[in-house]
């Protein structure tokens, strides 16, 4: 489609490098899918310690690169691989910022230098472009983590003539993560003062690294159309609506893409028993292992099993999954969970898998290969989201024939139809209200459709024909890049 087209491509996490959550599988599979339509896309993250760990054949492409950061000038390397398509992608390393055991921080909080671990990587990418003549077109960043990097190219780069006829593109993979600092972090941000008002930089007397992605780029992207939506609205839009609502020509919801050559029941490394809609025993067998692997009772093996597999947090309705425990129990279906995140959620879910050891299955950690067993050997996936930007866990649940259980807001609206027994068409259950009672409905709604064996299997396979590859969205965004190059050029 496009031959020259040049796109830096920068993420706090991408996976299998370093992953935390969705951010990491999109970042570590839309850039494949862009270079199949002919962009040169190059992809950056820090070097942590998650990364040095995995091994991967590197490369040292630079050696003490300088990188201003307040007062200080630092010194990183920057290390050069490639993805299994051939994408090169950059670790910015300097151990003193990324050799840690998390990527942000740990479940007591954050760490307290996120803002100068993240402008150090953000300003260094954009002086590495420059030392080694990378003379990308656009500069694709991601989340409050990169967000400084628009704010630069309009700032203190403005005049400068390697970046004169850059343009960049922020995409926002979750608006409840602002990047939020004192107004006297400023200057370690290395952006002058005069951003600091309420059209620039300042978030109601502090400043936000997220809020400067969305003012100071050429366009901005959020993960699906009806997230980009909700944001704008005072509801979803966490503080940060009416700014949106001011660059709304400017905002764009383009779904994510699910990379089916890592998540796909025929091929997936992680299972041993393969299946597809032809044949659907692989299935069953994954099933039946799962189950003694948690040492849940053999009857499971027949019975309902749910899963989620989830960051813990707020956002992905913990408390409401919590209230219904013991009804689910009831049911007597079998429920798996696995997740990393707050201490409360990981306590609270710990002891009721403790109080029903029989039916629940708790699981504490990032374990790639234990989601993935998961999301094949369960009946159903969960996601009670209270907002959810896209959601990944509910598309992959279609693809292995897993049926999803979503709340109808943002991307789990968009991606899952509801079930509707009488045509046979949709693809799993919604439930609109946040509240225990209207998601304990789907699930029983759920588990009965599951004991109609015919109705289930046609489920099943309305999910596992449904298409979320990368192709269509991977199109949608280089159409932007052009868009938003063509008006950088007439700058
Ligand atoms: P978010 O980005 O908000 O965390 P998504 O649904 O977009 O949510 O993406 C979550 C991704 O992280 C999925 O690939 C999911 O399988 C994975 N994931 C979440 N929690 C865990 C965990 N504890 N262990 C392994 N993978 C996990």
């Amino acid at each position: 489609m496009t031959n020259d087209m040049k796109v830096w491509f920068l993420a706090s996490e991408v996976a299998p490098f370093a992953k935390t959550g969705g951010l990491a599988d999109v970042a570590g599979s839309l850039p494949n899918a862009i270079k199949k339509m002919g962009v040169d896309v190059r992809v950056a993250l820090p070097f942590y310690r998650m990364v040095k760990e995995g091994n991967f054949p590197t490369r040292k492409a630079l050696s003490r690169l300088e990188v201003p950061l307040g007062e200080r000038m630092l010194q990183g390397d920057v290390l050069e691989t490639a993805t299994t398509e051939g994408v090169p992608v950059y670790f910015f390393d300097r151990g003193d910022l990324f050799d840690r055991p998390n990527l942000y921080g740990t479940p007591e909080g954050d760490y307290r230098d996120n803002l100068e671990r993240f402008t150090f990587f953000s300003r260094a990418a954009l002086l590495f472009a420059r030392v080694v003549g990378f003379s990308f077109d656009i500069v694709h960043c991601h989340d409050w983590q990169t967000g400084l990097i628009p704010t630069y190219l309009k700032t203190i780069y403005r005049e400068d003539p390697f970046f004169s006829h850059t343009a960049s593109l922020f995409t926002v993979h979750n608006m409840g993560y602002q990047g939020i600092f004192p107004a006297a972090k400023l200057t370690t941000c290395g952006v002058p003062a005069t951003e600091l008002n309420p059209e620039g930089i300042e978030y109601w007397g502090k400043i936000s690294l997220l809020k400067a992605g969305i003012v100071y780029a050429d366009a901005m992207t959020t993960v699906s159309p009806r997230y980009s939506r909700e944001i704008q609205t005072p509801e979803f839009g966490m503080g940060m609506d009416s700014i949106l609502g001011k660059r709304s020509a400017d905002v764009y919801g383009i779904l994510n893409g699910a990379d089916y050559s890592s998540w796909n029941p025929a091929t997936d490394e992680h299972i041993t028993n393969h299946y597809s809609l032809d044949n659907m025993n692989g299935k069953k067998k994954c099933k039946a292992d799962l189950v003694k692997e948690l040492g849940l009772p053999q009857r499971f093996v027949d019975r309902p099993l749910l899963g989620m597999v989830s960051r813990l947090s707020a956002q992905k309705g913990c408390d409401l999954l919590a209230q219904i425990v013991e009804d689910i129990v009831r049911l007597d279906a079998g429920l798996v969970i696995l997740g990393a995140g707050e201490e409360t959620y990981q306590a609270l879910f710990l002891k009721l898998g403790k109080k029903y050891p029989e039916n629940v299955a708790v699981r504490i950690g990032f374990d790639e290969a234990l989601a993935h067993r998961i999301i094949t050997g369960a009946d159903m996936l969960l996601v009670p989201s209270q907002y959810e930007p896209c959601g990944l866990t509910q598309i992959y649940g279609l693809k292995y024939g897993t049926v999803p259980i979503v709340r109808a807001t943002g991307g789990l609206d968009d991606t899952v139809q509801a079930f509707d027994r009488n045509s046979g068409e949709g693809t799993g259950f919604k439930f609109v209200e946040y509240e225990p009672g209207a998601f304990l409905d789907q699930i029983k709604d759920a588990v009965k459709v599951f004991e109609d064996r015919p109705g289930w299997m046609k489920l099943v396979q309305n999910g596992m024909q449904a298409d979320f590859s990368w192709e269509k969205s991977a199109r949608e965004y280089v159409s932007l890049y052009e868009k938003v190059k063509a008006r950088a050029t007439e700058r």
